[in-house]
C-alpha cells in the first residue's frame, strides 16, 4: 500500500493524525528532516508539532522549523514552555508566533535544565494556558499535557489529575498524552478526567519502539512505564535492531489497534524525526 493509500483508509476510519518533530541541530539535520516531513506529508496529518527545548533553549530552531512546515503548506503547532519565563517574554513569543501565522500551541510547563534556578513568573502550564488566553483570547488553538501514567513530580495521582483538569479549565482545547504501553492506563485516565467535567479530545502520543537503551533511559524521567515483560524482552534482544525494531513493530501496532477499538479521537506520533516508525505502524493497522 502506498502512503498516499494508507491516508485515505485513515481518512475512512475518520482517525486524524499528528506527527511531532524536534528542532535539528545543524542545516545536515534540518534538510533530512525536510525530507522526512516530505515522506510523512502523504499521511495527511491534521498538524505537525516542534518541541521547545528546556528553558527555551531551541526556541530559534523552533520557530524556524514551525515556520518550514506552515511554508510548506502544513498546519504547524509549536510547543512552548513557560518555567522561567516572564510575562513580559512570553508576550513577546506569542506575538512572534502570531504573526508567523501559527495557529496552535502545545502549551507546558516545561522542564529546567539541571542548575538553573526556577525564577520566572509562571509555576505550572494551567497559569501559562490562562495567561495565553487573557492575552490573545481566541487567536491559538492550546493543547496541554496529559500523563496517564502519573508525572513523576505529581503529589499523588488525584492531584495530577485535578491538575490537568485545570489546564483544561484555564482554557486548552484538547490535549496529547505521554506515551504509554498500557492502554488501561489511557483508558483509565480518560474516563476519570471526563467525570470531573473534562470535555476536550484527549489524544494518546505514541512512541514507536526502535531502540533499546535509549527507551529505557528516558521512560525512568518522564513518567511512562515500560512493561516488563517489554523491558525484559527488549534487554534480551541485546545489540540485535532487527529483532527489537520487529517486536517494537508488534507491540506498538497492538496498542494502536486497542486504541482504536476503544474509540480514541486522533493519534499523536513521536516521529523521532524518522519516517519509518510511524509509516511502518500505520501500516500495520
Ligand atoms: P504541568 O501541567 O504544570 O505539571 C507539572 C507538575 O506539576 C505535575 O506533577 C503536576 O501534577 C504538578 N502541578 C500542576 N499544577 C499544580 C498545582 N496547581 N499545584 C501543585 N502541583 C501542580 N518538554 C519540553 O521541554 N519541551 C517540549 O516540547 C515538550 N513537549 C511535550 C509534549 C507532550 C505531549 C508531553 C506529554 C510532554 C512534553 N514535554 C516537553 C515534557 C514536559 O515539559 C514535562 O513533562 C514537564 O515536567 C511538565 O510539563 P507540563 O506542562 O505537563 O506541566
Amino acid at each position: 500500500m502506498t502512503i498516499e493509500e494508507k491516508a485515505e483508509v485513515m481518512s475512512g476510519l475518520k482517525l486524524p493524525i499528528s506527527l511531532e518533530f524536534f528542532p535539528p541541530k545543524t542545516p545536515e539535520g534540518a534538510e533530512k528532516l525536510r525530507g522526512v516531513r516530505q515522506q510523512l506529508y502523504g499521511l495527511k496529518p491534521e498538524f505537525c508539532s516542534v518541541t521547545y527545548g528546556a528553558g527555551g533553549s531551541t526556541q530559534e530552531g523552533t520557530f524556524a522549523t514551525v515556520g518550514a512546515i506552515l511554508k510548506e503548506g502544513v498546519a504547524a503547532a509549536s510547543h512552548f514552555s513557560c518555567i522561567g519565563a516572564t510575562k513580559s517574554s512570553v508576550r513577546e513569543e506569542l506575538a512572534t508566533l502570531k504573526g508567523m501565522g501559527v495557529k496552535r500551541l502545545v502549551a507546558l510547563r516545561g522542564d529546567l535544565p539541571s542548575g538553573y534556578g526556577a525564577g520566572g513568573e509562571f509555576h505550572y502550564a494551567s497559569d501559562l494556558v490562562a495567561f495565553i488566553r487573557a492575552e490573545t483570547g481566541d487567536d491559538f488553538h492550546i493543547e496541554v499535557a496529559a500523563y496517564p501514567e502519573i508525572h513523576p513530580q505529581a503529589k499523588s495521582p488525584e492531584a495530577d489529575l485535578q491538575a490537568f483538569v485545570a489546564k483544561v479549565k484555564a482554557g486548552a482545547n484538547s490535549a496529547i498524552t505521554q506515551y504509554f504501553y498500557n492502554s488501561d492506563a489511557y483508558f483509565r485516565f480518560v474516563d476519570d478526567a471526563y467525570k470531573l467535567g473534562v470535555d476536550v479530545p484527549i489524544v494518546p502520543g505514541i512512541m514507536p519502539i526502535t531502540s533499546s537503551s535509549q527507551l529505557l533511559r528516558f521512560s525512568d524521567a518522564c513518567g511512562a512505564e515500560i512493561p516488563r515483560w517489554i523491558r525484559l524482552r527488549l534487554q534480551a534482544y541485546g545489540d540485535d535492531t532487527t529483532s527489537i525494531k520487529a517486536f517494537g513493530l508488534d507491540v506498538v501496532a497492538d496498542l494502536c489497534e486497542q486504541l482504536i477499538n476503544g474509540g480514541v479521537p486522533a493519534l499523536h506520533f513521536y516521529t523521532m524525526n524518522q519516517s519509518a516508525p510511524t509509516t511502518d505502524i500505520l501500516n500495520r493497522l
